[in-house]
């Protein structure tokens, strides 16, 4: 399927590794310029040099933090009016909410709230102005299903969450949709790094799939979001979990 897509521009935020690479992937052989960020440049340049090789795509590569100001700017003066925007970042560490401090809400809010919103805010004026915008932003399956060790995260999503909500429907009209996709378990070094094997199996267990999520088939749900195809598919909370989440909607 084309996705109508060719030529334009994307910035993938957060995206040497895991399920941000398999956005930059599926953006690249869809035809888009991609612009490609992560702190670590040596693994940013690896994964932007795959990208080239496989899909012969345009890749910029912006070394920064982007839930700093100046990473953000960095990344936005590489691509100042991008036609899609893939918000991303590391998730907030496990715990219990007695041991959080402010500081630690302060740089979940910053890492998985704020920043999405400040790079919105950057670009959705020149996408309006276009006619054609396209914001998708990884969230989690604990949005809908909160995971009691995950509080910063829960509520820095939720947070993010609710704006999306009502910013979608100010911008609708425009051919601008933005969407949070929330991933389930997906085998990336994030699962990796938190469970061993025998949480690896609980986990499993609870996945009607039988298996972990693969970063390449978020990588194309993605995609298919920012695809011209899907101009009506708007303000949505896009579950991809194998099934986990055990409601009927
Ligand atoms: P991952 O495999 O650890 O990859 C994270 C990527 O983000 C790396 O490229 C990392 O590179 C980059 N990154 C992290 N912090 C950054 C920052 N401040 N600025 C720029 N780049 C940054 O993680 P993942 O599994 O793909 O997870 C991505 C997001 O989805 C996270 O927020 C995670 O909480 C959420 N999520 C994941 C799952 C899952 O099953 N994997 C489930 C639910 C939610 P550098 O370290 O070099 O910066």
């Amino acid at each position: 399927m084309d996705l109508g897509i060719a030529g334009k521009t994307a910035i993938v935020c957060a995206s040497s590794k895991g399920l941000g690479r398999g956005c930059a992937f599926s953006l690249a052989r869809a035809g888009a310029r991609v612009i490609v960020n992560a702190r670590g440049a040596e693994g940013l340049h690896a994964t932007a040099e795959e990208i080239r090789a496989t899909t012969g795509a345009e890749v910029i590569e912006v070394a920064a933090d982007i839930a700093s100001e100046p990473g953000r700017a960095a990344v936005l003066a590489a691509a100042p009016s991008p036609d899609i925007l893939v918000n991303n970042a590391g998730g907030p560490p496990p715990g219990d909410f007695r041991d959080w401090d402010r500081a630690m809400w302060n740089a979940a809010l910053e890492a998985n709230m704020l920043t999405p919103i400040d790079l919105i805010k950057a670009t959705v004026d020149g996408m309006i102005e276009r006619r054609f915008g396209r914001i998708v932003n990884i969230t989690s399956s604990a949005v809908k299903s909160p995971i009691a060790a995950l509080g910063l995260s829960n509520g820095a999503r939720g947070g993010l969450t609710g704006f999306i909500a009502g910013l979608a429907r100010q911008v609708a009209a425009h051919n601008v949709t933005i969407n949070n996709l929330l991933p389930g378990a997906f085998e990336t070094d994030r699962l990796r790094e938190h469970m061993d094997e025998a949480a690896k199996a609980a986990r499993l267990k609870g996945i009607p799939a039988g298996r972990f999520g693969d970063p390449a088939e978020f990588g194309d749900c993605c995609a298919y979001l920012c695809s011209a195809q899907a101009g009506y598919l708007t303000a949505q909370n896009v579950l991809i979990d194998g099934a986990a989440y055990p409601g009927t909607m």
